[in-house]
């Protein structure tokens, strides 16, 4: 029966048949009523999920890397100073981003499997004395590497030396499956996409904005037509779209925002976490290490692991695919054929978990993997055991 595994990439991830069939309408008028009518609670309702209250959120049909586009055209110029980190993937293709705008992009390098260097951030900014650097990026969740950065910690090191410029974050592979706080953390622009935590199909970025950065696009000097944030803001506030909206996906978001705030977003982070930590009780059972560097990096979403010297990570996950029907996260850059991924975000249960954890384990006793079977699902079934409770269950 193909197509009835769960996929283990970290993301687009799984879609809940409740969301497929939420995507599934006919056509209708954009400047009708109705439209307008859906469109306003999602605007609203996503604000909870972003947790800001001064800020706004707009929708674009694009992926997320749209939602980087739109974030640096409309709040800065070319020329302008940005500080950023490459720690994966992730980092590295946001910084190229703004590179190919014009912007004179300072990159911190750090070890991949460490996370945003707010204390290395600090100290620049802080030695910034002609306020020159306009923007701060940070990957909240890189998920080349299975790592959590401390955005809050950024913030207060930007606050510390009281540096004005903005902060934006790559939101894509944690929101609406990790806490995520705009407001708290000072965030100006948050990046996420449709196909990630929110467990819909690629096609809408969603972008959180701050007053200070739609003040900001008043004055930006970047080319920008179809990612304008004044024109998306007139549009929406008279009920419509500046062009055609992703009237599909707009449907799905709306049952998918139903869906988490009925589960309670506590509660989904406490899902993650816990289908996380059961991950990585049947990695350190199986003796290999995860990409990240220490627990407090590790992101509940998506799990990066170091194969053991001598094998490939590709050939394991070709594997995995070509006789299990499943698929995993394959190594990305630097990392290729030295870790595979374990995307657990979106819709995942415990007992999803396990079926990958053991399609794992059968991989790696077919190539010679010096791992014992049955190891990693033991590990996280008595883990997943132990933390059961009656609440978790009945959201699953
Ligand atoms: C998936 C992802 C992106 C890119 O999003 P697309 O929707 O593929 O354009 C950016 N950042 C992070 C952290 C991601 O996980």
């Amino acid at each position: 029966m193909p197509g009835q595994n769960p996929v283990f990439i970290p993301g687009p991830t799984n879609i809940p048949d409740r969301l497929r069939r939420a995507m599934n309408v006919q056509t209708a008028d954009h400047r009708s009523p109705g439209f307008a009518a859906l469109l306003g609670p999602l605007l609203i309702d996503l604000k909870t999920v972003f947790k800001t209250a001064s800020g706004q959120v707009f929708l674009f049909p694009a992926s997320g890397t749209g939602g980087w586009e739109a974030a640096i055209a409309n709040t800065l110029s070319p020329g302008d100073k940005v500080l950023a980190a490459r720690y994966g993937t992730f980092s590295d293709r946001w910084i190229e981003l703004c590179r190919r705008h014009g912007m004179d992009v300072e990159a911190i390098e750090c070890d991949w499997g460490t996370g945003a260097p707010a204390e290395r951030f600090g100290a620049r900014l802080d030695a910034d004395r002609r306020r020159e650097i306009k923007a701060v990026l940070v990957t909240h969740n890189e998920t080349a590497t299975g790592v959590r950065s401390d955005v809050a910690a950024v913030r207060r090191a930007m606050d510390v030396c009281g540096h004005p410029a903005m902060l934006f974050a790559d939101c894509v592979s944690s929101l609406a499956s990790m806490d995520f706080r705009m407001d708290e953390w000072g965030v100006d622009v948050a990046v996420t996409g449709s196909q990630k935590g929110f467990m819909l199909a690629t096609g809408m970025a969603i972008v959180g904005v701050s007053r200070k950065a739609l003040e900001a696009a008043g004055t930006a000097g970047c080319a920008r037509s179809f990612f304008d944030f004044g024109e998306m803001a007139a549009a929406n506030a008279a009920g419509g779209f500046p062009y055609t909206p992703p009237l599909q996906l707009m449907h799905g978001l709306r049952k998918s925002l139903d869906m988490l705030f009925e589960e309670g977003l506590d509660n989904v982070f406490a899902r993650h976490r816990r289908v996380a930590e059961g991950v990585r009780q049947a990695v350190h059972a199986w003796g290999l290490d995860l990409c990240a560097r220490s627990p407090d990096l590790y992101s509940d979403t998506v799990s990066a692991i170091r194969v053991p010297e001598g094998f490939d990570a590709e050939a394991l996950t070709d594997h995995i695919r070509e006789t299990y029907a499943v698929s995993f996260g394959v190594g990305l850059g630097p990392l290729a054929g030295k870790v595979f991924r374990i995307g657990h975000l979106g819709a995942m249960t415990d007992v999803m978990a396990l079926s990958g954890i053991a399609a794992v384990e059968m991989a790696m006793a077919d190539l010679g993997y010096p791992v014992e079977t049955g190891s990693g699902i033991r590990a996280a079934q008595e883990y997943y055991r132990r933390t059961a409770r009656p609440a978790l269950r009945a959201a699953a």
